[in-house]
């Protein structure tokens, strides 16, 4: 089998480290949602962009796929005409990084104020370690700034932005990037409401560790008074979300979690926990016709992780 390493989604696109974005994107449009204060998301192919825009400039958390590029910085300057500064990359799928080269070459910063590209480290060792015969990752996209501590700050635009690796959720790279005064998170796709989540164990990625990531996004996240509101949620693919959007997943995936948990222990192979359709009744909020994370794929990745270690469990914070 190929290494198909498509993110769950309801907006499927199917991307693969050697064909990395999808045939056309000629007609794809940008659409930009105010989320909350100064950051936006920019919602294309492949995974959504977050933008926050101030009186520094430019910080996108995210690029989607290269030949999109013009047309996000077309968005973005309809935004702030001020100089690209930050790129944060949630990991390294080819959907979320595509673009981060040619948005380099169309900021054309000054050297005074360079672009600096931000991710954690495994994100930058998974886009330098080539396959024979595979294409290189562009070096002007590299995320050179990488971080391999257990979180990063910086002060933009007015407000802290504090960049969490979450280890061993949806791929060994994930960022959680919290927007401290705006009280936005943008989770990359540790969170994909409507879809359940891809759990990426050939790069690292396992169901305690996506569990854990949840779990910080709930704790970061602060719900207003009637539940709906305070933080807002921007995910890796889907629409805005709350503190209550994110509850939902996160119980769906530690039940579904629980259930293939206790048919291991009752002996049963893949197969058969398959057969069993331990996430039947989420089947029908979870799963469209074009998912690329199928009821079957979901259940699997679970069990393969659950099998293998039992994962990070808790994060080192
Ligand atoms: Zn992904």
């Amino acid at each position: 089998m190929t290494r198909i390493i498509v993110c769950a989604s309801v907006l499927v696109f199917c991307a693969s480290v050697a064909k990395s974005q999808p045939q056309n994107l000629d007609n794809v449009q940008i659409r930009v949602e105010p989320v909350q204060h100064n950051i936006y998301m920019l919602v294309g192919a492949g995974g959504n962009t977050t933008v926050q825009v101030g009186a520094e400039g430019v910080l996108m958390v995210d690029t989607q796929f290269a030949p999109l590029a013009p047309k996000l910085m077309a968005e973005i300057r309809k935004l702030s005409p001020g100089p690209i500064r930050y790129i944060i990359n949630t990991h390294m799928h080819p959907d979320h990084v595509g673009g981060n080269a040619a948005i380099a070459k169309l900021a054309e910063s000054d050297p005074a104020l360079p672009l600096k590209i931000i991710a954690h480290e495994n994100v930058l060792n998974r886009l330098t370690a080539t396959a024979p015969g595979q294409e290189r990752f562009p070096e002007a996209g590299l995320p050179l700034d990488e971080y391999g501590t257990p979180s990063k700050n910086l002060h933009f635009n007015g407000e802290a932005v504090i960049i969490y690796h979450e280890p061993n959720a949806h791929t060994d790279g994930d960022s959680l990037v919290l927007f401290r005064g705006s009280d936005v998170i943008s989770t990359g796709d540790i969170f994909t409401p409507g879809g359940y989540p891809f759990i990426d164990i050939e790069h690292g990625g396992s169901v305690q560790g996506e569990i854990a990531a949840l779990n910080h996004i709930l704790q970061l996240a602060v719900p207003a008074k009637t539940q709906e509101g305070g933080t807002y949620v921007v995910p890796g693919h889907g629409r805005i979300c709350d503190d209550a959007d994110v509850v939902e997943f996160r119980d769906m995936v530690v039940i579904v979690r629980d259930r293939v948990r206790d048919m291991i222990h009752k002996g049963m192979t893949v197969d058969q926990v398959k057969a069993a359709k331990p996430s039947r009744d989420y089947d029908t909020e979870y799963v469209t016709s074009n998912s690329f994370v199928t009821a079957d794929r979901f259940v699997e990745a679970v069990y393969k992780s659950l099998s293998q270690s039992p994962g990070p469990g808790k994060s080192s914070r």
